[in-house]
């Protein structure tokens, strides 16, 4: 049988990290696939050491791969999404699959892409685009289709998880971990995509997606980060028995879809609580399965390589299949995707921990508990900490499950008191249950 060819866009991390798998699995993808897939053509603006291009053909403009007539698969691997979109719509114009790790260029323009796919039957392949090496993607999209699946919450930022875990380990400033991170590889020179929470925002967004069968709503996706959270606020956290964790979080209520970003309060009991450093996990609950947990390299060169080679694999079983029998880019068919509410943050329910710096003199407390309570607001335990030689005290109160509308009401009470000094600190908790 005539080998697949594929044409590789970009050759840094994950470019170099998919050749060189593609290479050196080659005899054992043969045995998978049952033909040969050959890279064809390599589009980079360099070379890059760590590849060996001998016999390949190599071009500096990425866009005579999208157009080379004897290509089947192209691979977008540069991120971005102004050329890589150009890039992908040109392929797929050409009739080629596409496979990409790009999960700003599929969260963001995907229902466009997907779309165009469709009216020329060609596939585009993502599974590299979220949690990196973990086949997350295929697990919801095959492995649970039978489910209804009812929530998923997931860590996937490396590098903030990376953040969380040296703050809550070490007892470091947020600063000091980040300039590691930079140092180390695992964070951006700008670092504003993982620690503002858009990068975990765009992965969010194609799992609710593929779980629920909606169209991909990043726009809709409620994103915080994890810059303003300190040492003292996870020190607080980890007293009370609680990891701080950026959890991205899907799920279906009886009002519609939370689909959330943010820092969170986990249970150290729980395993989402236990995944550390720049690993990644993400857990399903499906009405049929129960809990599933999925967890392993969110990053890097080869373990993306891995997701990225699985597609092409994917892709090249499936090259000769009737395009309406192949698995739908977003697990439901087109035309069954549904358009369910997306929540705004104000509707959704849950616990709060609060952290706040007070004045030390009588009936402060009794007066911030009387506030919490007229926003229907029950606590659930307070922590208050003398601070030697110091007039301001730091107080902590953990909540039970309240409408986040009604603790913004509590929030901006408690900060208009004048015994009350600075902002409320708010990390939202959740059970997962
Ligand atoms: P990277 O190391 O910066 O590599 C991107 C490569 O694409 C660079 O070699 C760059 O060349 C090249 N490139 C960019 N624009 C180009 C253009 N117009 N023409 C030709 N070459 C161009 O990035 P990466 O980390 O591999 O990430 C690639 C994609 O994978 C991104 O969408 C990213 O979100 C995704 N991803 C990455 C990881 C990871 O662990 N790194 C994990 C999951 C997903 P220059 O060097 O000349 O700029």
């Amino acid at each position: 049988m005539e080998p697949v060819k594929v044409g590789i866009c970009g050759l840094g991390t994950v470019g170099s990290g998919s050749f060189n798998i593609l290479r050196k699995n080659a005899e054992e993808i043969t045995r998978r696939v049952g033909r040969s897939i050959v890279i064809e053509q390599v589009g980079a603006r360099r070379d890059n050491d760590a590849c060996d291009t001998t016999g390949i053909k190599v071009t500096r403009d990425i866009f005579d791969v999208a157009n080379n007539p004897d290509i089947d698969i192209v691979l977008e691997l540069i991120g971005g999404t102004s050329v890589a979109k150009e890039l992908v719509l040109t392929a797929i114009e050409n009739g080629k699959h596409v496979v990409t790790a790009n999960k700003a260029l599929i969260a963001e323009h995907g229902n466009e892409l997907f779309a165009r796919a469709r009216e020329k039957g060609v596939m585009i392949a993502f599974e590299a685009a979220v949690a990196g090496g973990i086949p997350i993607i295929k697990s919801l999209r095959e492995g649970l289709s039978a489910n209804r699946i009812e929530w998923l919450a997931g860590i996937i930022n490396g590098t903030g998880n990376f953040i969380l875990s040296e703050m809550s380990e070490k007892g470091r400033d947020f600063d000091d971990v980040l300039a590691e991170a930079q140092a180390l590889g695992y964070a951006e020179a700008d670092p504003t995509f993982d620690i503002e929470g858009i990068d975990a925002a765009h992965k969010l967004t194609i799992l609710a997606s593929i779980a629920f069968g909606i169209p991909l709503q990043f726009e809709k996706t409620y994103t915080e980060g994890i810059s303003r959270i300190t040492a003292e606020d996870v020190a607080f956290a980890d007293d009370l028995g609680y990891a701080v964790k950026h959890l991205g979080m899907a799920r279906r209520s009886k009002t519609g879809i939370e689909l959330r970003v943010h820092p969170t309060l986990i249970s150290h009991k729980h395993l989402l609580a236990n995944v550390n450093g720049v690993m990644n996990a993400v857990m399903v609950k499906g009405d049929a399965v129960g809990p599933t947990l999925t967890y392993g390299a969110g990053a890097g060169g080869l373990p993306t390589g891995s997701s990225v080679v699985a597609d092409v694999i994917d892709v090249a079983r499936t090259l000769t299949a009737d395009p309406h029998n192949r698995v739908p880019h977003l697990a439901f068919q087109a035309d069954a995707l549904s358009d369910t509410n997306v929540l705004s943050i104000e509707e959704i329910e849950c616990g709060f921990f609060l952290n706040m710096t007070i004045k030390d003199r009588a009936g402060v407390l009794a007066t911030i508990t009387q506030i919490l309570s007229s926003n229907e607001i029950s606590i659930e335990s307070i922590i208050q900490r003398e601070r030697e030689g110091s007039e301001l005290v730091p107080l902590v109160i953990m909540t039970h499950d309240v409408k986040e509308r009604n603790m913004n009401a509590a929030i901006a009470s408690i900060e208009a008191l004048p015994d009350v000094a600075g902002t409320v600190q708010r990390i939202r908790v959740e059970n997962l249950a």
